[in-house]
């Protein structure tokens, strides 16, 4: 599954707050070259990495995919992913909206929220409270917004994060309906199969009474 939004849109908080919630859900840690903040904990925030040990990565096609944001390199490990779908949960992907595109060109079975603050000045406002960001990071990323929030109607679903337990519960709700998917429930095939023949025989054992 993939949270995409723009910077200090709160995906990040939907996403670790989904995973407190969720056993099911896993949340695959990206690699960046831009700087720590504080706080940030390496292999735990971001896998932080030297441009040069980037560029390591991407020649060796360990990213599933990868964009440039902001001055930085941002990507998906293809053994993060891999990590959490062998531990039988979601993945939950936190990306900017040309990564997002790349996964949906990628793989068929994702599913894409594009997740809206409630206005302008609000994500100015989380932005704007992100202390370590300096005056032109903070232009440039509105900037980035204004890009963003046009790509929203290609995604599968949007969800405004107003209020935050509201836009968790209506994250996971999505996550619930996507299982449901005939693709997604493994056995399912067999199961009506089996249903199918058991009614079949009930409706014949009928008709040999009647
Ligand atoms: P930040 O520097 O605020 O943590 O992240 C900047 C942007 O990069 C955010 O939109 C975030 O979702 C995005 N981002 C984080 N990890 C990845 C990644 O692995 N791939 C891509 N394409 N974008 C990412």
């Amino acid at each position: 599954m993939i949270l995409s939004a723009p910077s200090g849109g709160g995906k990040t908080t939907i996403a670790q707050a989904l995973r407190t919630a969720r056993d099911d859900v896993g949340y695959s840690v990206s690699a960046t070259t831009r700087q720590p903040r504080e706080g940030e904990e390496d292999g735990v925030d971001y896998f932080f990495l030297t441009p040069e040990e980037f560029q390591r990565r991407i020649d060796a096609n360990e990213f599933m995919e990868w964009a440039r944001y902001g001055g930085s390199r941002y990507g998906t490990l293809v053994s993060e992913v891999e990590r959490i779908l062998k531990s039988g949960k979601h993945v939950v992907l936190d990306i900017e909206v040309q990564g997002a595109r790349a996964i949906r060109e990628r793989l068929a079975n994702v599913v894409s929220i594009f997740i809206l603050p409630p206005s302008a000045r609000v994500l100015r406002e989380r932005l704007t409270d992100r202390s370590t960001e300096h005056g032109d990071t903070l232009g440039s990323r509105l900037q980035h917004a204004v890009d963003e929030v046009a790509e929203a109607p290609d995604f599968d679903y949007i969800v405004t994060n107003d209020d935050r337990a509201q836009a968790v519960a209506e994250v996971a709700g999505i996550i619930d309906a996507e299982s449901q998917r005939p693709m997604r429930l493994p056995g399912m095939a067999k199961t009506l199969n089996e249903l199918r023949d058991a009614l079949a025989e009930q409706a014949q054992s009928m008709r040999h009474r009647s």
